[in-house]
């Protein structure tokens, strides 16, 4: 299994390894909100200029970043319906909860996307009034493009 791996790999990591001690306090006091894509791994703290450590909890600003060529742009829920329904999970729960359009966070297009998320988080009770910014990064060559400035 792939966790036997990790598992593995891990203990070789923490004996040859001395991770930096880094405060819990991020350092540039940012959170950033961003897809769960594996091609922004590595790419986007290089593209950012971040450190581990340097964005987290305890913020005075917010980042969206949404990026091009994501997964959800123009996904097809009947595609994921099925692939859930092959795998024995039944989505209607979800889909009943969330709605039957946006229940699985597709969009058509990131710009407009990331303006929501910001719209969102800025008019959310919960959380206090921050600059909250929209950017989109390409996926390819790590550009940022600013889509709101908060
Ligand atoms: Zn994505």
């Amino acid at each position: 299994m792939v966790i036997d791996e990790i598992l593995a790999y891990n203990e070789r990591f923490v004996q040859q390894n001395r991770l930096p001690i880094i405060g819990h306090t991020p350092r540039k006091r940012m959170a950033i909100v961003t897809c769960m894509d594996c091609r922004l791994v590595q790419m986007f703290e290089q593209a950012l200029g971040l450190e581990r450590g340097d964005v987290l909890l305890g913020v005075r600003e917010i980042a969206v970043i949404g990026h091009t060529q994501c997964g959800l742009a123009r996904a097809d829920p009947n595609v994921l319906i099925a692939s859930m329904q092959a795998l024995g999970v039944d989505p209607q729960p979800l889909i009943e909860r969330a709605g039957p359009k946006s229940w699985i966070g597709a969009f058509d297009d990131v710009h407009v996307n990331v303006k929501e998320v910001v719209n969102v988080i800025r008019n959310s009770p919960y959380l206090p009034k921050i600059p909250v910014h929209g950017l989109v990064i390409d996926i390819e060559t790590g550009k940022l493009e600013i889509v709101e400035r908060g």
